[in-house]
């Protein structure tokens, strides 16, 4: 009889460390990330004409909402089994927000460099709740990258941004689990991409698995957002500008590693526009997920090809990895809200309220 029961998720390394090049050395430190949802969205599909099964990774679920716990869970738990005392990460949030709570998690202490100004409230919070010494540079995500290389190496302190490479090794398994759940690769796979680390990981865990076992592999997707897309254009962008602040960055440290991801797997890397990313944040939350506006770059891309047919994909699979939670950027969206109506507490005037078609 089947009681309803799981196996209980104990989080990417205990569930794939066999396929994850992590050394010996390591020693686990985990908050259960990974084993994040894919969820089937039929009327999304559908209001952006795509006649396919469309699904969602929501990676907004994992512990601090973003999929930066996967890599996080595998550079911190190799630093730690290293012996080293204090880990270093540049950031446009969200990378901060993981790198701080695994630290604290494994007693480290956890230093982050952002650009100034540019990062969303929700994620800054997350990085000073969990202690980390939060340091704030007039500069940009691409000078703050320099400087914690730097820093890591004149210094025993360990840097734990994707140009780590354990953190593509933990950020892989969101492949292993998509061929978990479908059983196969998908036949498409969009995301946005920044530093790239994440396109980079998917297109490492597909390959690996399909080696492996003949999963298949995804055409890949990925997608910038108009104001700060050097993949699209080819050169370093000095004032990346875009709403979409996880991904606004001009210099990828992955960049030949993503080029390549497309190419191999006859993908392609497009921009799209700030507009187009906030109207896919809006027709997803309407859906009821809830994304911060990066994390809708992906979908906004698959819309804007379907929407010049350069893509045909009636019938197949695809999925969309959403990055992170919309709680993370509450400001996006009050910003351009009117303030609630405010009405006296009684029945007589909200019943007022209804009657009038406001509602
Ligand atoms: C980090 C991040 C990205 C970009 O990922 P890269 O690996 O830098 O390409 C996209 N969305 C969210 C929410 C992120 O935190």
């Amino acid at each position: 009889m089947n009681t309803g029961q799981a196996q209980p998720h104990q989080g990417v390394i205990a569930r794939y460390r066999a396929v994850m090049d992590l050394p010996q050395h390591a020693i686990p430190v985990t908050l259960l990330e990974g084993n994040t949802p894919l969820i089937p969205v039929p009327q999304l599909a559908q209001a952006i004409g795509a006649q396919c099964d469309l699904f969602v990774k929501f990676e907004g679920m994992n512990p601090t909402g973003s999929f930066k716990d996967r890599g996080m869970t595998a550079a911190i738990s190799e630093a730690l089994g290293r012996g080293a005392g204090a880990v270093v990460c540049a950031s446009t949030g969200n990378t901060a927000a993981s790198a701080a709570a695994y630290a604290a998690r494994a007693g480290m202490r956890c230093l982050v460099i952002i650009p100034s100004g540019k990062v969303a409230a929700g994620k800054l919070a997350g990085a000073v709740a969990h202690g980390a010494q939060v340091i704030q540079i007039d500069g940009s995500f691409d000078d703050a990258l320099d400087l914690v290389v730097r820093i890591s190496q004149r210094h025993p302190i360990a840097l734990v941004n994707s140009l780590n490479p354990y953190r593509l090794e933990g950020q892989k398994t969101a492949a292993f689990e998509i061929i978990d759940e479908l059983g196969s690769a998908p036949d498409w796979l969009c995301l946005p991409v920044g530093n790239a680390g994440n396109i980079t990981s998917y297109w490492l865990g597909f390959t690996q698995a399909n080696a492996r076992d003949g999963s298949g592999l995804p055409r890949i997707l990925g997608v910038q957002a108009s104001g700060s897309a050097p993949l699209v254009l080819g050169h370093p962008v000095e004032n990346p500008e875009t709403v979409a602040t996880a991904i606004r960055i001009g210099k990828p440290a992955r960049a030949e590693e993503a080029l390549q991801a497309a190419e191999q797997s006859q993908g392609r890397i497009i921009a799209v526009s700030d507009d187009d990313i906030l109207a896919m944040q809006k027709l997803l939350a309407r859906s009821g997920i809830w994304v911060e506006p990066a994390s809708a770059t992906g979908l906004a891309g698959l819309a804007h090809e379907l929407k010049h047919r350069r893509v045909d994909i009636r019938g197949q699979r695809v999925v969309a990895v959403c990055t992170g939670h919309g709680l993370k950027d509450p400001d996006i969206i009050t910003r351009s809200f009117p303030t609630p109506t405010s009405i006296p507490a009684s029945m007589d005037a909200i019943e007022a309220l209804l009657r009038a078609d406001s509602f």
